[in-house]
């Protein structure tokens, strides 16, 4: 009998929170420690969006420093996970609704390194990453979660890496949290715990100050493709669920088929 892999959505935020020991960083290491052993993990990422969607399909991917301005140690980090060829094409092809394009060129970003060296220290577990496709609206994303959703069961990981309130512009380097983000974050969880999926997906609706909380949607879309494997048989549980830099939600959450 095969056995239902959790699945993550991780609030990224700084890439810093690879090489800092901070709240964020230990409560990655405990989770990395609860979870099962999977057969290979597959990362949405913010950070990669193309013209459809790509999945990474290379043997070796590289570790990318898709940052700029940040300390030395971070550039000097190799993630060296194998990547999953054979999940890549496995990917494409059971994919019938969504085409999905085989990826040579593209690696592991900070959206996904930054997380997996705290949950999967070792390096040791394969990883694939999916690209977000920019043309596609947030229901799109929402649907192709539904469809990867059964390799759940295949002992597949899915982790996806952004953040539920993500403002740039409005970030303060202080650990503090804006009342608006603070907000917008309350009103996020409160649809999560209460699993009403259609109210996220047209997340624009869903309060004045949507547009400062996501003023551009791939740091949230990743929350969507989680969202989308939700079982009515797992249990969901928050961790890192703290706004900081002002503007930037690190909410996350797994679901946990164990409860
Ligand atoms: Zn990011």
């Amino acid at each position: 009998m095969s056995e239902r892999m959790p699945a993550l959505f991780v609030g990224h935020g700084s890439p810093t929170n690879a090489i800092d020991d901070n709240r964020f960083s230990r409560e990655w290491i405990d989770i990395g420690k609860s979870l099962p052993r999977p057969q290979a993990i597959v990362v949405i990422s913010a950070h990669w969006e193309t013209a459809g969607t790509n999945v990474t399909a290379m043997a070796e991917p590289a570790t990318l420093y898709d940052f700029h301005g940040f300390p030395q140690p971070l550039y000097e980090i190799q993630y060296s996970a194998p990547g999953a060829p054979d999940l890549a094409r496995h990917l494409k092809r059971t994919m019938s609704d969504t085409e999905i394009n085989l990826d040579f060129s593209w690696g592991l970003d900070h959206g996904a390194w930054s997380v997996l060296c705290r949950l999967f220290p070792k390096a040791d577990v394969p990883v694939v990453q999916l690209s977000l496709n920019f043309d596609q609206p947030p229901a799109f994303h929402y649907g192709l979660g539904k469809q990867l959703a059964h390799l759940r069961d295949e002992q597949i990981l899915f982790v996806g890496s952004g953040n539920m309130v993500h403002n740039l512009r409005r970030m303060v380097w202080k650990n503090i949290a804006l009342d608006w983000a603070q907000n917008f974050d309350d009103i996020l969880a409160a649809y999560i715990l209460a699993g009403k999926h259609g109210p996220l997906i047209d997340y624009q609706a869903l309060h004045e100050t949507a547009a400062l909380a996501i003023p551009t949607n791939e740091h949230y879309l990743p929350l969507l493709y989680i969202l989308a494997m939700q079982d009515p048989s797992d249990t969901l549980n928050f961790f890192c669920d703290a706004v900081t830099l002002g503007s930037i939600s690190m909410r996350s959450l797994i679901l946990d088929p164990t409860g």
